[in-house]
């Protein structure tokens, strides 16, 4: 039986967690039924340091160690809706960073294939994973603007740190009529954009203004 303590933390983190989904998600332009329902099911402050646990609904960006940040709870669930993912999706993400938002595509997708840069990183997200009983997700450590190491393509493919343009390995995994979405930019202030590819070429729309940490790799940017 856990302690009065336990249990009063877990109320607050309840009420916070219904306060982000009316505030923060419904509140501004979140209306996809099914990315609100896996909002409210995956737990955030599985996904943050233990200090930062009580500030996990807050609507901010917050450490993930290795100078890494687990993006804002708005921005996970907007790279979700604008991403379109449904049961039959396969889906590329280029930096698991903590997992949160491969867990919250885990939920909506067939299988999700993840690749990030930092060994230490993509080990506690699998830790994370394995405990919530999140099983269709393939991790890779590696730099993944370079593409998945095997020759395939995917439905769906998400960047979750900024690229300078959309890499030219990750538009080759693409499949006809599947979607990108990557904050994109060469400053500290990117665009988010998202792309539909068909015959071979992206249409994009822009999404809005944001704020990520750089890809660091051979097709984004230099350490
Ligand atoms: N989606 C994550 C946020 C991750 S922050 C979350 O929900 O927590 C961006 C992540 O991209 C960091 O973990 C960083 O280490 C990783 N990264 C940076 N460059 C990369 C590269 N070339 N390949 C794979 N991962 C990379």
């Amino acid at each position: 039986m856990g302690s009065m303590l336990e249990r009063k933390n877990h109320d607050s983190l309840d009420q916070a967690r219904e306060r982000m989904l009316r505030h923060d998600l419904r509140g501004r332009d979140i209306t996809d039924p099914e990315v609100l329902r896996v909002m409210a099911e995956v737990p955030r402050e599985e996904f943050v340091p233990s200090e930062e646990r009580w500030r996990a609904y807050g609507n901010g960006p917050l450490p993930i160690g290795e100078g890494q940040t687990i993006s804002q709870p708005y921005i996970v669930a907007l790279m979700t809706q604008v991403l379109r993912v449904n049961r039959d999706c396969e889906v590329l993400e280029v930096g698991t960073g903590s997992g949160y938002q491969t867990a919250v595509l885990a939920r909506l997708a067939k299988r999700v294939f993840t690749i990030e840069r930092s060994l230490d990183l993509s080990a506690a997200a699998q830790a994370v994973l394995k405990k919530l009983g999140i099983d269709n997700v393939e991790f890779r450590v590696g730099d993944g603007s370079c593409g998945w190491p095997e020759e395939r393509t995917f439905d769906r493919i998400i960047l979750t740190a900024a690229v300078p343009e959309f890499p030219q390995p990750l538009v080759a995994q693409l499949a006809e009529a599947g979607v990108i979405v990557a904050p994109v930019g060469q400053t500290s202030v990117q665009e988010l954009v998202v792309a539909e590819k068909h015959h071979g070429k992206l249409i994009e729309n822009h999404v809005c203004g944001c704020r990520f940490v750089r890809l660091i790799g051979q097709h984004g940017f230099f350490d």
